[in-house]
């Protein structure tokens, strides 16, 4: 008789995406003549950019014919894409990350969750507080987080690392020791970025403790301040303690193509044992490649025309988030992100909870967003609204919440 993997009962429900989802159905529902505007979806709304289509019309056009089609693609990745990343990323920012260390993947969804694969179950986790589930929760599936307890909303084998107004949303250096450390910056949900010298700590901490940071850049296309590190391996000494993720979902729109990259420094080791031979084994087990058409789009990503049709991309959404941060401001709430990523992190008024406000904000102004105690404890309290809206539909928001 089979058996399940049982870890996957212990996950507590993920209520919050159905939850906001069955609360606007039912608004609309009930208020049929309401223009509802969500700015609660992680996801962008902007096409793709016209150097993007022209590079996936281009290869889709290779691979109708024999002479330039393409079958599997290489494991870890086109020599073209890597060799992007590698100069356009790193090399220009001066830091030293060659080809062979970057990993083309479809998202940086799937290698957040998959990469823990390569760890014993007994490594202990530290994740910020209110946090991306996707690193919990995949550590929940492995068996790696004890037993959950539902007054805390905790796991008793987790370390948190809470992100609260009184540490400015940036994750001190935890009590306990822990073996892999999920950071994220900037940050999703609290919008919050830290300074270089702030990463350079815990650089120094992970090389000290013998920890591993898995680094996630996903918004890194979003920082505007010059203090705030592009990637993890601006830091001295993170070649021997630093895995980083990148995707180009937020920075290029490709939420529905798919395409993203990890990096593993050959530096990286336990023992002997390089990290990087564990996830190329992985990869070349377990992976097919993403797809060339994907490949050749994300090179665009890097042409000169792809950097300015891009950077326009971005502005667009910044200056929805300026609209949103403004408009609250000006409205009294206290507020904090939309500067170096597309999410503002408001406090509920009045000593809300984050449903509450879930519920006021819907009624009275028609808007949803997504509730802080969503993505954990230390998000109680607060309220996510994202700039990945149209400006039209940004500002029509603002309009409707400064009235209410
Ligand atoms: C959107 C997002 C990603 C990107 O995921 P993809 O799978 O590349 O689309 C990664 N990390 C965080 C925190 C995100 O919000």
């Amino acid at each position: 008789m089979f058996k399940i993997n049982d870890n996957y009962l212990k996950l507590p429900g993920s209520y919050l995406f159905s939850t906001i989802a069955k609360k606007v159905s039912e608004f609309q529902a009930a208020n049929p003549d309401k223009s509802v505007i969500r700015l609660g979806i992680g996801d962008v709304t902007q096409p793709l950019a016209p150097v993007i289509i022209d590079a996936l019309h281009g290869a889709v056009d290779e691979m109708g014919k024999a002479e330039t089609f393409h079958g599997y693609a290489p494991d870890l990745g086109y020599e073209f894409l890597r060799t992007a990343i590698a100069k356009n990323d790193y090399a220009d920012r001066g830091c030293e990350i060659t080809a062979d260390e970057i990993f083309v993947s479809d998202g940086a969804k799937c290698d957040s969750g998959n990469i823990q694969e390569i760890f014993s179950v007994d490594n202990k986790i530290a994740v910020c507080d209110p946090v991306y589930p996707v690193y919990v929760d995949t550590n929940v599936m492995a068996g790696r987080t004890g037993t959950y307890d539902p007054k805390t909303e905790m796991w008793s084998d987790v370390i948190y690392m809470p992100c609260t107004a009184d540490n400015n949303f940036a994750p001190e250096l935890p009590k306990e020791t822990p073996d892999l450390i999920y950071l994220c910056f900037p940050n999703n949900p609290t919008g919050a970025t830290i300074t270089k010298a702030q990463l350079q700590e815990w650089v120094d901490y992970a090389n000290r403790v013998g920890a591993v940071i898995i680094y996630d850049a996903a918004y890194e296309a979003y920082i505007s301040e010059p203090d705030v590190p592009h990637t993890i391996f601006e830091c001295e000494g993170a070649r021997t303690c630093a895995i980083e993720l990148k995707s180009f979902s937020k920075n290029a729109g490709f939420t529905g193509t798919r395409l993203g990259y990890t990096v593993i420094p050959r530096d990286l080791k336990c023992g002997t044992v390089t990290l990087h031979s564990l996830w190329a084994r992985r990869h070349g087990t377990k992976y097919n490649g993403a797809p060339y058409i994907q490949q050749r789009a994300g090179e665009a990503v890097y042409s000169p025309e792809g950097k300015v049709q891009l950077a326009k991309q971005v502005a667009y959404y910044m200056n929805n988030a300026k609209v949103i941060k403004e408009g609250l401001q000006e409205a009294g709430y206290t507020v904090s992100g939309g500067v170096n990523a597309p999410y503002i992190w408001l406090k509920t008024p009045e000593k809300m909870t984050s449903w509450e406000f879930f519920d006021y904000l819907l009624a009275n102004a028609n808007v949803v967003g997504t509730p802080g105690s969503g993505f954990g404890p230390s998000g109680e309290g607060y309220f996510r609204l994202t700039a990945f809206g149209t400006y039209e539909n940004t500002v029509a928001a603002l309009e409707r919440i400064r009235k209410m």
